[in-house]
């Protein structure tokens, strides 16, 4: 996409599928193919983002790093600056002074049952998409395609 930072900028790794970018202590691994989010990003890309992201951890420790961060912001609302969806790899050191991710709370144990339950029951479909849909449970009466709405529900200009 030429008007997209992650598209044009000068990359310091890129194969059929994968391209990376690093500045400093942080290497961005992308699809190379332009793809605004994760979920309009074909599974083998993910599959090979995290296959790279992981060689490319051993490297960082390898070369002094004591942990990382992974950091995939998805949609507007979760902080996506990039309009190319990217993983974010930050080489971290003890005390580097670097942010925190986020604040932890400590919650009562109430509120961790009902989240443990919604997560179960959000967990339940996962991989499902991997199957084939049989030709008659096609639906072919969509009136948005899944792009659309995918950009409509994150608010994606
Ligand atoms: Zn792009």
């Amino acid at each position: 996409m030429a008007d997209c930072p992650v598209c044009t900028e000068k990359k310091t790794y890129e194969d059929e599928n994968i391209a990376m970018l690093t500045a400093g202590s942080v290497t961005l691994v992308v699809p190379k193919q332009h793809y605004p989010i994760m979920e309009q990003t074909p599974d083998f890309i993910i599959e090979k983002m995290f296959i790279h992201a992981n060689h490319t951890l051993l490297q960082m420790f390898e070369k002094g790093a004591q942990g990382a961060n992974l950091i995939i912001t998805n949609g507007v609302s979760a902080g996506q600056t990039l309009p190319h969806f990217a993983m974010q790899l930050i080489e971290r050191k003890e005390n580097d002074g670097l942010f925190p991710l986020w604040n932890p709370r400590k919650l009562d144990e109430e509120t961790m049952g009902a989240i443990e339950l919604k997560l179960k029951e959000a967990c339940q479909n996962i991989g499902v998409w991997e199957e084939q849909p049989k030709p008659e449970e096609k639906k072919e009466e969509k009136t948005e395609t899944n792009e659309t709405y995918i950009k409509r529900y994150l608010r994606i200009p």
